[in-house]
């Protein structure tokens, strides 16, 4: 018993050190303390003169080493300079771009998980979704009319464009200058009145939100806005506001893609004649393509390497990446051919230039920016990826939850709503889990920019989890649907955003490389308390200062790694019921103090990931993916935490908050099980494996708690509407949306009836063939009342208009195959190449 004492006091001591990020003389005197009452016989539970057994003189020589090596000259000489010398060439390098990129945005949330100690008032002070009356207004008054007005059968498949009075009511009500300030003509909304409205606009038509999504993302009018200078601010920004401009941005070309700042198109400093008039300018010769709203642009907005060989500018040779603003009316600019992207309606295209000549006042920014255009590309994209397709994502999951739950109440097989089918529960559960994921994701993260964050890693994050999630919940959508999801046509409601899938995932930085390259191998060295400075200190050219700063974060960083080891295990052997939570978490408490269990683990694995694999953090792309997997979960726990405080604790959501949290912290361990599983330095994954799972997995949410769920979301009513808040839902009849709203309802008012009527049917009393009323039958036979039958003929109708598909003639669709014009290919010589050709 006694040794059992005394190995516990052990324990809870070295607990203490390593929590407490004691300092190595405190660890020295632990050491020497226990060693000492080991040898003295206290294992034994009474006193006696000391013993020397062999383990004794192990603890004496741990006591002694960590005691010298708590002084400063000989913890430099042999700890700081070997491990110095031995890290330069090992950490990964931090190239300008890079940097540039990741000095861009700004760090949060993000930064406290990866502590593995939140500090829950930061997240609690985000605001929730707060909107001023003039940006409820626009949301629901010209929001909502542009969405009555939107057909998307129309866009997507009779005209393949957006039509003229579109454009112009986009125009007129100012939706392309929602982020271009009042004092510049725009509306000047937050972020989160943005989010919403592109959300809603989405749910209507993912054709018709991108024209109002592109001019209010990364593009002349943000970069105008930030960077321009007056005279631009001047001039560009009314006009855009009011869509006299149509703005595109054209970074991508077809070397460059994922890989953008490798871009071949250049620009030279030369003087030329503009105007009639001998002017200092930039020769620029460039190849784009997918460039959205390119075909319709009259403002091109270009991304180039600049290179003053004359050194006109005064800056030497290469200036670095530049954006200038090229009006498409320019000579030389070739603009206005199109792509067709995944059959998707919005303009989108190539544009190409060959020395085309620009006065140096078209940088934007002037001269004086020559040369800041990646920095400034990526301070507006951690913003800007935050808020356009997590919006579109979410309502995405959120209409098609509204759909498919109506038609999975309404379609009966085997006489029964699909919906209650085990096997259309599964889908069903997972579509109401996202949609209440990702709008919460989507929610926090809005207010965070509205707050002035630029938050890089959170929206790299954002990015793909919402986008890759919204494939599940389409391809879940279509199953439900079966057939009637599949057909395309007028009154098919889901092809749009089926055909739109690819182009979420791609754009913005196309998801394989978000999730295993910029979220956790790049976001590692934001978020994590040491990395970054270790990596400066190590590439410092002051080769003093750096050993300085280096020995100064390596002994923080160890104490931080020991923190975490013993955290980690500490919690999830006591299942964190000594985690922390905030203060008067109420019903939640638990999921608080999991959320901190978790990311203890995920700081520990973080941590030796980011310290063991070192400069191969970039090429373990398996392992960096599941670490951004991991960092997701935590993310979408903390959201659906915080919406659920937000929406003022709603009774009937605590049901579907602890599924999401049961199935977030599922995943959580599956993404770290997979990382331990196949981490490369072994001997590192043996040793977390038992800090990380002593006592195993956890396991996700059970089936019934599904079927719960599902019941609820098959009924009309607050909870489902709640899940499913902030789309367009008409409930006109003769909306193909509206009118799935409509016969819900009504399923629901004649359930008895219907009862009534399938059992006369199963008996044989009543005939349902389409040769016969069946029910006027049953209403002859006294089945049903008066009342009862008249209801159901009405319902029998409508349930026929929902599950109809649309059907075509053949001629027409024949003349529809036939190509317009022949098609260009996008091969083009290289600038060089037709040069020296001409
Ligand atoms: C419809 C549409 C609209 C667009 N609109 C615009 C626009 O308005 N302006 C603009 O400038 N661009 C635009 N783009 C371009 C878009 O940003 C690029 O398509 C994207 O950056 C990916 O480039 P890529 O298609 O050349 O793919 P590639 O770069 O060839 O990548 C192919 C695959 O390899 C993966 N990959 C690449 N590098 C890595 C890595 N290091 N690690 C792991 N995986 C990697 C990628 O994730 C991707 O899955 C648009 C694209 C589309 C399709």
């Amino acid at each position: 018993m006694a040794e059992l004492i005394f190995a516990g006091l052990a324990l809870a001591a070295l607990f203490a050190l390593a929590m407490n990020r004691a300092p190595l003389w405190l660890w020295a005197l632990a050491a020497a303390v226990f060693t000492f009452g080991a040898q003295m016989g206290l294992v034994h539970g009474h006193l006696h003169w000391p013993v020397f057994p062999w383990w004794s003189l192990l603890g004496w020589l741990v006591a002694a080493l960590v005691f010298v090596a708590s002084f400063p000259e000989i913890k430099r000489k042999y700890i700081t300079l070997p491990a110095y010398g031995a890290l330069k060439g090992v950490m990964p390098t931090i190239s300008e771009t890079e940097r540039e990129a990741l000095e861009a945005g700004t760090v949060g949330w993000d930064a406290e998980l990866f502590s593995g100690a939140p500090d829950w008032s930061k997240l609690r002070r985000t605001a929730p979704i707060t909107l001023t009356a003039e940006e409820r207004a626009f949301l629901d008054g010209p929001t909502v009319e542009l969405c009555k007005r939107l057909n998307d059968w129309r866009i997507r498949h009779e005209l393949h464009d957006i039509p003229d009075d579109i454009w112009r009511f986009i125009r007129e009500n100012g939706f392309l200058g929602m982020l271009i300030s009042r004092a510049h003509g725009g509306l000047g909304f937050s972020a989160q009145a943005q989010s919403l409205i592109i959300g809603k606009i989405s749910s209507r038509s993912p054709d018709g939100v991108t024209i109002v999504m592109v001019p209010n993302s990364l593009g002349p009018g943000e970069l105008i806005e930030k960077y321009g200078t007056d005279a631009q601010k001047e001039y560009f920004l009314p006009r855009l506001a009011k869509g006299e401009e149509i703005p595109c941005f054209a970074l991508t070309g077809p070397f460059s893609g994922s890989d953008a700042a490798s871009m071949r198109d250049v620009g030279v400093v030369a003087r030329g004649v503009h105007e009639g008039k001998d002017t200092l300018g930039v020769k620029l010769s460039w190849d784009k393509r997918y460039i959205t709203l390119a075909p319709n642009a009259t403002l091109l907005g270009l991304a180039f390497r600049l290179f003053d060989p004359d050194n006109l500018l005064g800056r030497g040779e290469d200036i670095g990446i530049t954006l200038a603003l090229v009006p498409t009316n320019h000579p030389g600019v070739e603009i206005g051919r199109r792509h067709l992207p995944a059959g998707a309606a919005f303009p989108n295209g190539p544009t190409r230039g060959r020395e085309v000549f620009i006065p140096v006042d078209w940088i934007i920014g002037g001269a004086e920016r020559a040369g800041q255009g990646w920095r400034m590309l990526m301070a507006c994209l951690a913003a800007g990826r935050s808020i356009s397709l997590p919006a579109t994502s979410a309502a995405a999951t959120k209409a098609l939850l509204r759909t498919t739950s109506a038609y999975a109440r309404i379609r009966k097989q085997f006489n029964l709503p699909i919906g209650f089918m085990e096997g259309v529960e599964e889908p069903l559960a997972r579509m109401a889990e996202t949609a209440y994921e990702l709008e919460a994701a989507r929610a926090v993260t809005a207010s965070m920019v509205s707050a002035g964050e630029k938050p890089a890693v959170i929206s790299a994050l954002l990015k793909y989890v919402s986008t890759e999630r919204m494939r599940q919940s389409v391809n879940d959508a279509l199953d439900i649907h079966g057939g009637r999801g599949i057909c395309d046509g007028p009154s098919n409601y889901i092809q749009g955003a089926y055909q739109m899938v690819p182009v979420g995932i791609t754009v913005e930085g196309a998801n394989i490389l978000t999730r295993t390259l910029i979220t956790f191998a790049q976001g590692a060295l934001r978020s994590h308390p040491y990395l970054f400075t270790e990596i400066e200190a190590l590439q410092d050219d002051d080769q003093e200062r750096g050993i300085e700063l280096f020995e100064e974060t390596l002994g923080q960083h160890v104490a931080f790694t020991l923190s975490n080891g013993a955290g980690a295990l500490f919690h999830n052997l006591t299942f964190a019921v000594f985690a922390s939570s905030p203060p008067n978490a109420g019903p939640t408490r638990g999921w608080w103090k999991e959320l901190a269990r978790a990311s203890r683990s995920f700081a520990l694995v973080a941590d030796m990931t980011v310290a063991l694999l070192g400069g191969g953090l970039k090429v373990k792309q398996k392992i960096t993916g599941r670490m951004a997997d991991a960092l997701a979960e935590l993310y979408l726990l903390s959201s659906v935490l915080k919406r659920y405080e937000d929406d003022g604790r709603q009774t009937a959501d605590l049901a579907l908050l602890n599924y999401c949290a049961m199935n977030c912290l599922y995943r959580f361990d599956q993404a770290l099980l997979g990382v331990l599983r196949n981490f490369p330095v072994r001997p590192a994954a043996w040793a977390m494996w038992p800090l990380v799972f002593p006592l195993g997995t956890r396991r996700p949410a059970s089936d019934a708690h599904g079927k719960a769920l599902v019941r609820q979301v098959l009924q009309p009513g607050a909870f489902r509407d709640r899940l499913t808040r902030d789309i367009f839902s008409p409930d006109d009849p003769s909306d193909r949306v509206g009118l799935l709203e409509y016969a819900l309802k009504k399923v629901i008012a004649n359930e008895e009836a219907d009862k009534k009527l399938e059992r006369a049917i199963r008996k044989g009393d009543v005939k349902r063939y389409h040769n016969n009323d069946w029910i006027a039958e049953a209403k002859s036979k006294g089945v049903l009342t008066e009342e009862e039958a008249s209801s159901l003929a009405e319902l029998r109708d409508l349930v026929a208009r929902v599950i109809a598909v649309d059907d075509f003639d053949a001629a027409s669709l024949a003349a529809r195959r036939a190509p317009a014009a022949p098609p260009l290919t996008t091969v083009r010589p290289e600038p060089h190449e037709h040069i020296a050709a001409e």
